[in-house]
């Protein structure tokens, strides 16, 4: 398989090399310390607004992609926040403001990940926003791999990482 000529569709797997900056300018996350960022096109591995960019694009090409709160993280959303007991904790726990701690809802049995906002003498606020909801997303991206999905990875819905060294 020759993927030189590919560009970035659905059902190609696709190798990035990105950093990603806030309004302000912090870079907050990039792929020099993970190394690239490969994952299967139009599979919703990554956020929308960065995903509908990047079609028709060929290794090499390079791109500034502004992604709104919409087709990122969403927008914030100040009613997101439930007060959950003290005793749901275990009494030794560490509690501060700020800190991560994961949830499991009851309904779907997901894994969800909420804040510390405020600790309160009847219990702990958790923030349950994503903490880059509301956030413009800036992000500058260059792709260094296109090549044809495997088959497994088409019917799983992710990239296999090291599948093309296979
Ligand atoms: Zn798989």
């Amino acid at each position: 398989m020759n993927g030189k000529n590919l560009v970035v569709a659905d059902n190609t797997v696709v190798r990035i090399e990105y950093s990603l900056a806030l309004n302000d300018g912090d870079v907050i996350d990039s792929s020099v310390e993970d190394g690239p960022l490969e994952f299967l096109q139009g599979a919703n591995e990554i956020i929308p607004g960065l995903e509908a960019a990047l079609y028709g694009m060929s290794v090499g090409e390079q791109k500034n992609i502004v992604v709104t709160p919409d087709l990122a993280y969403g927008e914030y959303n100040p009613e997101d926040y439930q007060l959950v007991p003290r005793d749901a904790f275990e009494d030794d726990a560490e509690l501060e403001p700020g800190m991560a701690i994961e949830f499991v809802d009851e309904e779907s049995g997901e894994a969800v990940e909420g804040f510390i906002s405020e600790i309160q003498p009847d219990g702990i606020v958790i923030d349950f926003n994503h903490w880059l909801a509301g956030e413009t997303l800036y992000f500058d991206v260059k792709v260094v791999g296109v090549r044809p999905a495997l088959p497994e990875e088409i019917e799983h819905g992710h990239a296999h990482v090291d599948a093309h060294d296979a």
